[in-house]
């Protein structure tokens, strides 16, 4: 099952969308014709995940065989999670991206956060403020929580996953690398592009067999399983929910590859009239444009 958040007509706010055949099909619509009031109302995946496993059962069931309402060329994408809770990010995860930082493997995972005001969907700007001149990409698999974490063992995380999407961990590396803490490298506005869909863990494809490719104006930059990870995604999720709990819509961005513009001679820093895409196995595609701040 693949999730989006859209907007619809001239609402200026998202409702929550089911892939159907050629486009997708209002959650909302769906509910009215079966008479499931518990997924009336819903703007986004947290929101369905809030409610529980067995709400997203129940849009299983009704999704079968839905009639397409919206085409896949008049959506209009919200970040599929428009409010998460946390955003926790995971540094130097690929050692072929740890070299080309020019670091060595960290002893201990390193976390860092981004804020709901990052966030952007898939198609919106990045854009490159004023206070950077060295705007970057990292291409990444994203984990959407599904039900509560709390001290969950690598056995048991992948219970707690309710679905799968795709985030850019736009950095700025000037800011990234003068400033001790990395809140203004990596959490200024739009520094997290998210999409387009959220697949739902039952659907979703091995992690292992998922790869990772990083397009820039149609020139491939990163290319990587995601079998490569240093620390894998249960792991992940024993270490940050040992301290940390993890509601159902945080978000975990696991780390990028190598290929990011850190790593090139001279490096191709970001400008606004540029086009990120990044694709992950079995989840899309998540472009966006880079834009001059207005
Ligand atoms: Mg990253």
């Amino acid at each position: 099952m693949e999730l989006a958040s859209l907007y619809r007509g001239t609402s200026g706010e998202p409702g929550l969308c089911v892939r159907s055949g050629a486009g997708f099909a209002a959650v909302a619509d769906l509910a009215s014709g079966a008479g499931s009031e518990g997924l009336a109302g819903l703007h986004d995946v947290g929101e369905l995940f809030a409610l529980g496993e067995s709400a997203v059962d129940e849009l299983r069931r009704v999704a079968v065989g839905a009639a397409p309402t919206l085409g896949l060329d008049e959506a209009r994408y919200a970040p599929p999670v428009n409010r998460p809770g946390k955003i926790v990010c995971v540094g130097l995860n690929y050692a072929d991206h740890i070299a080309e930082s020019g670091l060595t493997r960290p002893e201990r995972i390193v976390l860092f956060a981004k804020f709901p005001s990052c966030l952007v969907g898939h198609g919106e700007g990045i854009v490159r403020h004023e206070i950077t001149a060295q705007l970057d990409y990292e291409g990444e698999l994203a984990v959407v929580i599904g039900r509560r974490a709390r001290k969950v063992s690598a056995d048991e995380a992948l219970d707690v996953v309710g679905g799968y999407t795709i985030i850019n961990d736009v950095s700025a590396r000037d800011l990234q690398s003068a400033e001790a803490q990395w809140i203004r490298g990596k959490a200024l506005d739009t520094f997290a592009p998210l999409g387009p869909v959220v697949v739902d863990a039952a659907s979703a494809l091995p992690i292992d067999e998922m790869r990772i490719r990083t397009i820039v104006n149609g020139e491939v930059r990163q290319d990587a399983g995601c079998s490569q990870m240093i620390t894998s995604v249960p792991e992940l999720i024993a270490h940050i929910s040992q301290s940390i709990t993890l509601e159902p819509g945080d978000i975990i961005a696991t780390g990028t590859p190598s290929g990011v513009a850190q790593g090139m001679d001279p490096p191709p820093w970001l400008e606004p009239g540029d086009t990120v895409s990044i694709q992950v196995t079995g989840i899309g595609e998540l472009t966006n444009p880079v834009v001059a701040p207005r």
